[in-house]
């Protein structure tokens, strides 16, 4: 699903976020991508969904060079990813409706259509009773929902997270994870990124580990007995 070849990535300013990042994620698979403040993880979502471009190496999606992706296709190739971020970013002044109908639209779905798969993806998250309402009514677990439904909504092979839990408690924390791992278990690829290792040690997912930019771990070597 996703193959890193020695890639690294240079700001403009001189800053080197990825130093030689090797790793690849199975199509099926879900993994974290963890690691410091500052360490690269966001750097590697953005290669992924092609809101930045590697200064050397290759990214890979579905045996796909990115750097083939013209400029003008980005937004088309972008259709294969959900992505989730800590603030959701949701339209505040628009329903939770509108929030997740928003890339159907764009993608020029009918009104009907869009209603009958926007309830599907609410149903999914639990929240199809939020439908009519507005995200300031909704908790910050529900808001983080409403934007995991707006990611999943056209059906994206592949979920990406940037710090999704990052605002919330220990419970609802384990509530998202959850969800994403329904997402998971019908054969959707999840790569989530986050610092928060409490949440990674409950659970036995593959771990991918940057630091400084590299990756020291990738989480597939056997432990030592
Ligand atoms: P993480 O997600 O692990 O916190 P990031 O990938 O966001 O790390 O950032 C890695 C490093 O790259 C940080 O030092 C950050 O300041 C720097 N960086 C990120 N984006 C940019 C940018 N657009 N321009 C310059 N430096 C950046
Ligand atoms: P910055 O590096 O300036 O923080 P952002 O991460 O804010 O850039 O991304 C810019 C915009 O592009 C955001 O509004 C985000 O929602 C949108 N975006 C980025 N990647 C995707 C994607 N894969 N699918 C849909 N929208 C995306």
């Amino acid at each position: 699903m996703i193959q890193f070849e020695q890639v690294s990535k240079v700001y403009p300013g001189g800053f080197q976020a990825l130093k030689n990042v090797s790793f690849s994620l199975a199509a099926g698979e879900m993994a974290f991508l963890t690691g410091h403040s500052g360490a690269g993880k966001s750097t590697v979502l953005k290669l992924i969904s092609l809101m930045e471009r590697p200064t050397t190496g290759r990214v890979l999606i579905n045996g796909h060079d990115l750097k083939r992706i013209k400029r003008k296709q980005i937004a088309y190739a972008r259709r294969d990813i959900g992505m989730i971020f800590q603030d959701h970013r949701l339209l505040m002044d628009r329903t939770v409706f509108d929030n997740v109908a928003l890339p159907l639209l764009i993608e020029g779905y009918s009104m009907s259509e869009a209603r009958k798969r926007v309830q599907a993806a609410l149903d999914k998250v639990g929240l199809a009773d939020k439908i009519r309402h507005y995200p300031m009514m909704l908790s910050g677990g529900e808001q983080q929902r409403v934007g995991i439904a707006r990611a999943v909504v056209n059906k994206p092979p592949l979920l990406l997270a940037d710090e999704p839990t990052g605002n919330l408690d220990p419970k609802l924390s384990a509530e998202i994870i959850k969800l994403f791992e329904e997402f998971n278990r019908v054969g959707v690829s999840v790569l989530i990124a986050t610092h928060d290792l409490s949440l990674i040690a409950r659970m036995r997912y593959r771990t991918l580990t940057l630091k400084d930019g590299r990756m020291i771990d990738d989480g597939l070597a056997e432990e030592p007995a």
